[in-house]
């Protein structure tokens, strides 16, 4: 068995006197899809953060490809290939589709003529490129979503994390964005896929590990995931959002 591209080891972060995550292990294998659940509040983006940097987890270890990056800052891990869209879009207003790719391309130090090839490149992946010189205000919902992980896509990432990549979207965009993933998954893209759409994540993952007060009380299939007393309990014994 190859080893491991990322590891959480003992990670724990805490809000004032709230212990919101941990400790909590997690491997992701190098391709490997895995389905990230819990209820409302259970820790998954706080997971998210203390691995893309946004925050440091107080306790614990975060390896990629065997280095520490505990403690390295948010654009570093983004530039070793470990990428996140966020649970809101957030595109930069005021500016085109194409110039909101052109931002994180310079962040990661992107030269310029490069940077343009590499947007065109991105923005027909996802399929967006209709939209190339468009407002980003003029994006439907479907769109704000791909360009969000269009704007993730440009750093090339090794391994994707979507943070409810696909809430508030009908059956047919929920098709279309997992079509996407499981795309960049098979050019060799690992993906964490953090969802509430339960046949979504389920359709999508090989592995699914299931949070509850920022604790892993599942790990397994989707199938057997789903099928945890303790997941059944606490994920579907709620009233859980879409
Ligand atoms: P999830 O993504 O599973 O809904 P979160 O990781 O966002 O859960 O939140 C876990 C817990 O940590 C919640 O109780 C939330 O209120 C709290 N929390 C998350 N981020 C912050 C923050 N920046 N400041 C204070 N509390 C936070
Ligand atoms: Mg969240």
């Amino acid at each position: 068995m190859s080893a491991p591209l990322l590891t959480v080891r003992g990670v724990t972060k805490t809000f004032g006197a709230l212990r919101a995550l941990g400790p909590v292990d997690v491997d992701l294998m190098p391709g490997e899809r895995l389905g990230l659940i819990g209820p409302n509040g259970s820790g998954k983006t706080t997971l998210i953060n203390c691995i893309t940097g946004l925050f440091f987890p107080e306790e614990g270890t975060i390896t990629f490809n065997g280095e520490d990056i505990t403690r390295l800052p948010a654009y570093l891990r983004a530039r070793k290939g470990i990428s996140r869209t966020f649970q809101i879009p957030r595109p930069f207003t005021g500016m085109s589709v194409l110039e909101n790719l052109l931002v994180p391309l310079d962040y990661l130090g992107t030269r310029a003529k490069k940077a343009r090839d590499r947007a065109d490149e991105v923005l027909i992946q996802v399929g967006l490129d209709a939209r190339r010189d468009n407002a980003v205000e003029t994006l439907s919902q479907l769109e704000l979503r791909k360009l969000e992980l269009a704007r993730v896509l440009v750093a090339d990432p090794k391994v994707l994390i979507a943070d409810e990549a696909m809430a508030g979207l009908s059956e047919a965009e929920i098709d279309d964005i997992l079509a996407l993933l499981f795309k960049l998954n098979e050019a060799g893209v690992a993906i964490i896929m953090i969802e509430h759409i339960m046949h979504a994540v389920m359709r999508f993952s090989q592995r699914m590990i299931c949070l509850e007060t920022g604790n892993m009380v599942a790990c397994g299939t989707p199938k057997e995931v789903a099928e945890d007393p303790k997941v059944q309990k606490v994920y579907f014994g709620e009233q859980t959002h879409r």
